[in-house]
């Protein structure tokens, strides 16, 4: 007998349909003779509909995070909790939905991006030694002062993890509408395989970088906790054992397969700024990202290099930042360029239209070679490469966004990856 959490996510309960649906699969684990706490977010399009009539109410009111903005979001999850517990109990079988506060989810009191504090696993234990199956709202949590909290968008996963950790469940089984997670998207190249096993730190990377089949958070947490994290789809049949499908993101290396590179994700949510052959007489990288830093705009990639053969030293300094920062920053640098009259406004430059390949895979720890297979496979396609940045088993590489799918496709076939 094993302790499982199981997450549904919006998609997996997004009809009475596929309430029943998952109902059903719910008991076909019970009747395996497993403990089951389920975790369920609101069904799909829900959290945006309640977003969408706060901004009607009142238009600024749906854009910051408030308060009453998370009592209105958290409701979401009260629905698919409720209706999944009738769902069962009609079939005959004792479940129970708790809202965060009735599991002690105590988070702290940032509202639509609350971090979990405590659970009160006893709660928990309770009811699954009454042989209840506990159906538990995924996303919210209470702070302090008892205030209603969300977790941010894709919340669920991570109050997943918490309560498979709290618990101290053997797998924290995430269902989703994807049967796991893939070599790279499928959208982007047919050829995209599933992946049996993968690593954490590579997981890390991926749902950092775009690939929305976690929220990053959760992946966190899991690490922190150990927890077994399985990605697998509920809309394929339920008659195998969960133990050999979807994906399992796993922290022993035994576990592995033996791969150089494990995926390749692709984002376009970065913009790059450049300064070209600016005096460092009068132009500080130090300075510039103070500046953004200031403003709790966070850089990602950055290149600076030094024409020192010049007697008049100049550089070339280039970085990214979120998209969603882009304008904040052009604005702020403008600013920068106008005080300082040494710098000629024309060497800036900021573009919208890029997009940033990374190659992630814990086996470059120990071989040398992908960085020159990256740079030379773009080559070949004629890419240009405008910025590169690396870390222990990623390489990213930033490029303009019309050679996103070719670049995707070009290098996961360079690594072999749909073998
Ligand atoms: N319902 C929330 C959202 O749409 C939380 C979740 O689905 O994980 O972001
Ligand atoms: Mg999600």
């Amino acid at each position: 007998m094993a302790l499982f959490v199981q997450k549904y996510g919006g998609t997996s309960v997004g009809s009475i349909e596929r309430i029943n649906a998952v109902a059903d699969r719910i008991i076909h684990t019970v009747q395996q003779g497993h403990q089951v706490v389920v975790v369920v977010s609101a069904m799909s399009g829900e959290t945006n509909r309640l977003i969408n009539l706060a901004h009607q109410v009142a238009p600024d009111s749906a854009s910051s995070a408030s308060r009453e903005l998370d009592v209105l979001m958290s409701s979401g999850e009260q629905v698919s909790a409720s209706l999944l517990s009738i769902a069962l109990v009609s079939r005959g079988f004792s479940a129970i939905s708790l809202l965060a506060d009735q599991v002690g989810i105590r988070t702290t009191s940032a509202f639509g991006k609350a971090r979990i504090v405590s659970i009160q696993a006893d709660i928990l234990r309770e009811h699954l030694q009454h042989g209840r199956i506990v159906i538990a709202a995924g996303f919210q949590g209470r702070d302090e002062e008892n205030n209603i909290t969300t977790l941010g968008r894709g919340g669920t996963d991570t109050s997943a993890v918490a309560i498979a950790a709290a618990i101290n469940a053997d797998e924290c089984q995430i269902f989703t509408d994807v049967e796991g997670v893939y070599t790279t998207d499928p959208r982007l190249e047919p050829n995209a395989k599933l992946l049996k096993t993968i690593a954490f730190e590579e997981m890390i990377e991926l749902a950092s970088l775009g690939a929305k089949v976690l929220q990053k958070r959760s992946v966190e947490l899991a690490g922190r906790f150990n927890v077994k994290l399985r990605v697998l789809s509920s809309f394929i049949p339920f008659n195998k054992d969960t133990s050999d499908q979807g994906t399992l993101i796993t922290y022993e290396e035994s576990e592995l397969e033996e791969l150089l590179i494990s995926g390749i994700a692709a984002t376009k949510d970065e913009a790059m700024i450049s300064f070209s052959n600016v005096s460092v007489d009068f132009f500080s990288g130090a300075d510039v990202l103070s500046l953004l830093s200031d403003k709790s705009i966070e850089v990602d990639m950055i290149n600076q290099s030094l024409d020192s053969k010049l007697d008049n030293k100049e550089i070339d300094f280039a970085f990214t930042v979120g998209l969603d920062d882009f304008k904040a920053t052009m604005s702020l640098l403008r600013q920068y360029v106008e005080k300082n009259e040494n710098i000629c406004s024309e060497s800036m430059q900021g573009s919208e239209t890029v997009a940033k390949i990374s190659v992630v895979g814990i086996g470059m720890r120990t071989h040398a070679g992908v960085a020159s297979k990256v740079l030379s496979t773009l080559a070949k396609e004629h890419i240009p490469v405008l910025l590169i940045s690396t870390s222990e088993i990623k390489i990213s590489v930033l490029i303009d966004q019309r050679y996103t799918e070719l670049g995707v496709r070009a290098l996961h076939n360079a690594f072999e990856l749909h073998m």
